[in-house]
């Protein structure tokens, strides 16, 4: 059967593996080609990438396979049929800072890039103070890849479906630290309720990376006063930098 490219491409972003004949690719001329053995196609255009087979497990695909699969996730049924798109992250895969929030927004939905609302600013503010830019020394991603209608909290069953998702932009990132913006970033990585305020300030530790709790830039907006612990908080998360940066 052929397939167009628009085909091909939705194929690829619910995660369906599309095969076409190694003979046909190499010839691009498919109809000609008779049938033999099949390769997956794998960045077809730069953003049709294959989610790799649909029993591969999260914790062995690679980054573009890994994001490809977060765009045709569909295990949260509602937060499936409300996005506008997934949220899959920000920066770079291999940055040594990690900042982990909550869930996109209405504004992160609609731009597919978390952190660009109003919190967003702050967050980028307090980047620049540590002299770091989104784009080039962090990577920012969120518990929940999805929005959740009306800005509610992610309910359990969503952080868990979306856990594989986070752990293996970890494991792939490998930051020397992460920093947890907010209590719902902060419950989930370290899988505890205990109350924001007692967890600032401790020493934490996730998949044996030094995890530095703090507020969320949104409460911050609200709550200003609170910005001057927020910084104690990142300066701390500097010094878990093997080699920290100068000002
Ligand atoms: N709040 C979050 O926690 N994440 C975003 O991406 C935006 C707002």
């Amino acid at each position: 059967m052929s397939l167009s490219v628009r085909q091909r491409r939705i194929l690829a972003d619910m995660g369906i593996p599309v095969w076409r004949s190694r003979i046909a690719l190499e010839d691009k001329t498919e109809a000609a080609a008779p049938p033999t053995e099949s390769v997956p196609v794998v960045g077809e255009r730069a953003e049709v990438v294959d989610a790799g087979a649909p029993d591969a497990a999260v914790d062995t695909l690679d980054w573009e396979t890994l994001e490809a699969r977060v765009r045709g996730c569909h295990a949260c049924a509602e937060l499936a049929r409300e996005r506008t798109q997934t949220v899959f992250g920000v920066g770079d895969p291999r940055a040594r800072w990690l900042f982990v929030g909550e869930a996109p927004g209405a504004e992160e939905d609609r731009r597919g890039e978390p952190f660009v609302g109003r919190a967003g600013q702050l967050l980028d503010n307090m980047l620049r103070a540590l002299g770091l830019d989104r784009s080039r020394d962090v990577f920012i991603a969120n518990v929940l890849k999805c929005r959740p209608p009306g800005n509610r909290d992610p309910n359990p069953q969503e952080s868990a479906a979306c856990r594989g998702f986070l752990d293996r932009q970890i494991e792939l990132i490998q930051p020397e630290v992460i920093v947890a913006l907010g209590r719902v970033a902060a419950h989930a990585l370290l899988a505890t309720d205990e109350p924001l305020g007692r967890l600032r300030g401790t020493e934490q530790r996730y998949q044996g990376v030094p995890l530095v709790v703090t507020y969320h830039p949104a409460y911050l907006l609200r709550k200003p006063g609170d910005k001057a612990r927020a910084w104690q908080d990142l300066q701390r998360a500097r010094t878990c930098l093997s080699k920290p940066l100068t000002d």
